[in-house]
C-alpha cells in the first residue's frame, strides 16, 4: 500500500465561514482545506502520496494533458450518516470504473485499495466539511492527468498526477428538498459517443464535446441533453451526466417496471444506475435493461404505457423528467410532475446513503 504524508493546512477556512458555506453549498464552487496528491512514473510506480493544503498546481505549458486531454476522473459523495459518522457509497465501484477509464486513455492503473484509502484520508482530514442536511453531501472528485512536458503524441505520457479534491454540495437541479422536473432536449445534430470510442470512460474529452449540444438545449429552454446512438439517431442512450430510466405501468404481474438502456459501450455505466437496478426488486418493482427508441418514448407516453421518466447519477441523485423537446416536436411525460416511483426510489436511495434505512447490500462504507 502506498504511504501518504499528512501536511495539515496552516490556514484552514475559519469556522464561521465554513458553516456559512455548508448552510447553502451550491455545487462544486467551494472546496475543502485539503487535497490528496500522488504521482506516477515508470521507474518508481506510484509515489510521493500526500494529504496537503488545497491549492494550485504549477505545470509546464507543454504538459501533455493541456494538449491531448489525456485524463480521467470520478465523481462520488461522502454522506453524513444519521449516526453522525461519514459514509462513502460503493467507493470500490468508482475505483474499478476509474481504472477502466484510465486503461481506455492509456494511463496506468491505481490499486483500488489506494484509491479508496486516498478518499478516506481526505474525508477524514476534512470531515468538518461534510454537511448534514438530507440531499447535501461532500462531493469527491478524484482525477488523474498526464504530466509529461512534451508535445509528442504517438505514445502516452511517461508521468501522471492523481489528485482528489472535495466540495460540499446540494444535489444538482434540486429546488429545496423536492426534485424539480427537468425538460430535456433530444440532440440530433451532435452525438456523444460512437462504437469503439470513449463513451464508457469518464474522460474529459467526452464532456468537452458535449458543451455545444448543451448550449443548444439551453437555447431551446431545456435543462439537459439526451444523447441518441451515433449510427441511427434512434436509440436513447443517456444524458450529459446521468443515466435514464423509463417507468412502465404494471402489466400482468401487477408490478411497475423500470427500464434503462443496456451498456453498449457508448454510455457511462453509472453507479446509481446499477444501484437502482439492484434495489428495484426489493421495492416491488420489475427492472430491465432494454433499448428504447425515440418513437417508442413518444408513443408510449401518449398511450400511458410510460408513466414516468427519470435521470439518475451521483450529482443529481434522481431527477424526474417532465417534458421532452426536439427539433421534430415536443411531448410531456405523464402529467409533468414527479411520479410516485421516481420519488420512492429517490427516498430509498437517499435513505440508504444517509444511513436512515437498512443497507441490504452493504453499500455504505
Ligand atoms: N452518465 C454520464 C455521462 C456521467 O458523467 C455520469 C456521472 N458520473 C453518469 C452517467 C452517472 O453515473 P454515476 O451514477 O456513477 O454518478
Amino acid at each position: 500500500m502506498v504511504d501518504f504524508e499528512i501536511r495539515p493546512s496552516g490556514q484552514p477556512v475559519p469556522e464561521a465561514r465554513r458553516k456559512a458555506i455548508l448552510a447553502a453549498p451550491g455545487f462544486g464552487r467551494t472546496f475543502t482545506d485539503h487535497m490528496v496528491t500522488l504521482r506516477w512514473c515508470a521507474d518508481q510506480g506510484w509515489h510521493d502520496g500526500r494529504v496537503e493544503p488545497y491549492g494550485p498546481f504549477l505545470l509546464d505549458p507543454a504538459t501533455a494533458v493541456f494538449h491531448y486531454g489525456q485524463e480521467c476522473f470520478e465523481g462520488m459523495k461522502a454522506y453524513r450518516q444519521a449516526s453522525g459518522a461519514v459514509g462513502l457509497f460503493r467507493p470500490e465501484e468508482n475505483a474499478a470504473r476509474f481504472n477502466r477509464s484510465a486503461d481506455r486513455v492509456g494511463m496506468p492503473p491505481l490499486p483500488e485499495e489506494t484509491f479508496v484509502h486516498a478518499l478516506e484520508l481526505l474525508v477524514g482530514q476534512d470531515s468538518a466539511w461534510v454537511p448534514d442536511a438530507i440531499g447535501t453531501s461532500l462531493y469527491l472528485r478524484p482525477f488523474m492527468i498526464a504530466t509529461e512536458p512534451a508535445l509528442g503524441f504517438t505514445l502516452p505520457s511517461d508521468s501522471y498526477l492523481f489528485c482528489v479534491i472535495a466540495s460540499p454540495v446540494t444535489a444538482a437541479f434540486d429546488a429545496g428538498t423536492a426534485p424539480r422536473p427537468l425538460t430535456v432536449w433530444l440532440s440530433k445534430d451532435y452525438t456523444r459517443a460512437a462504437p469503439g470510442g470513449t463513451g464508457a470512460a469518464k474522460t474529459g474529452g467526452n464532456y468537452a464535446a458535449a458543451f455545444k449540444a448543451t448550449q443548444q438545449a439551453v437555447a431551446n429552454g431545456c435543462d439537459q441533453v439526451v444523447w441518441l446512438d451515433a449510427l441511427e439517431h434512434r436509440w436513447v442512450e443517456e444524458m450529459g451526466g446521468m443515466n435514464l430510466f423509463f417507468v412502465y405501468a404494471p402489466e400482468g404481474d401487477g408490478r411497475p417496471r423500470i427500464v434503462t438502456p443496456p451498456l453498449t459501450g457508448t454510455l457511462l455505466p453509472g453507479v446509481t444506475r446499477d444501484s437502482l437496478l439492484t434495489l428495484a426488486p426489493q421495492l416491488g418493482l420489475a427492472a430491465e435493461e432494454r433499448r428504447i427508441s425515440v418513437d417508442q418514448w413518444r408513443q408510449q407516453c401518449a398511450t400511458g404505457e410510460i408513466t414516468e421518466v427519470f435521470a439518475c447519477g451521483t450529482a443529481a441523485v434522481i431527477s424526474p423528467v417532465g417534458a421532452v423537446r426536439s427539433a421534430a416536436g415536443d411531448w410531456p411525460v405523464g402529467d409533468g410532475r414527479p411520479g410516485p416511483v421516481t420519488l420512492r426510489l429517490r427516498e430509498e436511495l437517499l435513505g440508504i446513503q444517509h444511513g436512515n434505512r437498512p443497507d441490504p447490500f452493504s453499500w455504505v462504507r
